[in-house]
């Protein structure tokens, strides 16, 4: 097989693709919708050009209004591991469909896929299905107060749990500081039940717990941090927290909503081989559709309402549709090699475009974990932390997502943002995405 590394690659810039209909719907879509958007990131707003509008997806392979065609690597950030429109999932929806779309009772369909979590992932023994990621941080959050009977919350920088209020909030100055709101419409007063300190900070973490004793509920960390770059912790760091979170009372909250199903079935905790004390799941779950859960021991658990007294509903958790979907998608996750086949393939797709990049001296490091990778124009070894990251290097970025649209690849529209291999994603396609990669990179850096 030919090896596009060594190869010659074009250095001509493209020009920019129609982008005309997208044009239209955003002009419309801006009348109805804030931005034009239902969520904030798709409005383009850091890189080139109106949001792409999408109107079909299959296997690896996005098209826009304008019939443009995308291998995508945003996957619908990351629910998507077996591509677009697989057709186990959409068979089986399309199935439980005939037959009514939500009852508000219970029905088999969330035993099912419950069964297939809780058998197949040790660190689970009950659970609860919600509709999104926010949802069941949110309820892992109240929870782990209700359980601890403390209010404080102890967050890290550079991760991202969805928009519940007490989520909203980053550092404020000194080591270890009450959060500052990031958002507008969040009380001072919840923020201040917020600590927020680095990642992959001991000290700050030891003087968190001391100064406040037997105040921290919980400690809530993205253990695979993929919001704002992809900040790889080691694993040391990990059992630190862990031990220091047993040392105090403190429960251990893994959000997982981007690393579960991802890593691995058993997500980072797996992966690590650290037990949470409580686990939040969304995006892959759901197979496509909204699904959130958390979940956590039986003992843990007991306290959820109508078994105890912390309180949470919903009146489509647990949707039958939304769970066909998972059931199907989390069936495929389990087949005998999956994980090995997905995470080989990222594997070799980073390290050919790492090769391309070290073999030019370009400052530009790819940064890969299971089918997550993240480009990153750097020249340190590892981030950790989200301080790590240079924000003008994102001009970089810009630059690179324009020339990569304009090849027929798709990245979510920010440098901050992570990418997503799907097992759709074959070997001929990602040769393609390659090579595009490769001639776009040497453009960016040849502009500098
Ligand atoms: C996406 C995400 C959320 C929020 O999930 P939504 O479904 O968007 O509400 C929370 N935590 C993490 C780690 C996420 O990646």
């Amino acid at each position: 097989m030919f090896s596009v590394d060594s190869e010659q690659v074009s250095t001509t810039s493209k020009p920019d693709i129609s982008r005309e209909k997208s044009a239209e719907l955003y002009a419309k879509a801006k009348t109805y919708f804030p931005g034009g958007v239902n969520s904030p990131v798709r409005a383009f707003k850091s890189v080139y050009g109106t949001p792409l509008f999408i109107k079909k997806g299959d296997g690896c392979h996005i098209w826009d209004a304008d019939d443009n065609q995308f291998i995508d690597f945003c996957c619908s950030w990351g629910p998507l591991i077996l591509g677009h429109n697989h057709a186990k999932v959409r068979e089986k929806v399309i199935e439980v469909m005939q037959h009514g779309m939500s009852f508000g009772a219970p029905t088999a369909l969330e035993n099912e896929l419950a069964e297939l979590i809780v058998k197949n992932n040790k660190f689970i023994e009950k659970l609860r299905f919600v509709s999104s990621g926010t949802e069941a941080v949110m309820s892992a959050i109240r929870l782990a107060r209700g359980h601890t009977k403390r209010d404080k919350i102890l967050k890290f920088e550079g991760c991202y749990h969805g928009h519940t209020d007490a989520l909203l909030v980053k550092a404020g100055s000194g080591l270890v500081t009450f959060g500052e709101t990031s958002s507008a419409g969040v009380p001072k007063s919840f923020a201040d039940e917020t600590i927020v300190i680095a990642l992959n900070d001991r000290e700050a973490l030891q003087k968190a717990f001391a100064e406040f004793k037997d105040q921290i509920a919980a400690v809530i960390i993205e253990p695979i941090p993929a919001n704002n770059g992809l900040l790889l912790q080691e694993k040391e760091f990990l059992q630190f927290l862990r031990d220091i979170c047993t040392k105090n009372g403190t429960l251990l909250i893994f959000d997982e909503v981007i690393s579960g199903f991802r890593v691995g079935f058993e997500g980072a905790a797996g992966h690590y081989q650290i037990k949470p004390d409580i686990i939040t799941y969304g995006k892959i779950i759901g197979g496509g559709l909204p699904v959130g859960c958390y979940g956590s021991s039986a003992e843990i658990m007991s306290n959820i309402s109508p078994d105890g007294a912390v309180y949470q509903a919903g009146t489509l958790s647990g949707n039958p549709v939304a769970m066909a979907a998972g059931i199907a998608q989390l069936s495929e996750l389990l087949r005998m090699g999956f994980y090995r086949d997905l995470n080989n393939k990222t594997e070799e797709f980073a390290a050919a475009i790492q090769r391309f990049a070290t073999a030019r001296n370009y400052k530009f490091k790819v940064f890969t974990i299971g089918s997550i990778f993240w480009f990153a124009f750097t020249d340190k070894e590892a981030i950790r932390r989200a301080d790590d990251i240079d924000a003008a290097s994102m001009e970089q970025f810009k630059k690179l997502h324009r020339e990569l649209i304009n090849r027929g690849i798709y990245l979510g529209p920010s440098g901050y943002e992570v990418g997503f291999i799907s097992s759709a994603h074959s070997k001929i396609e990602l040769e393609k995405a390659k090579r595009a990669i490769f001639e776009s990179l040497e453009i960016v850096f040849r502009e500098k």
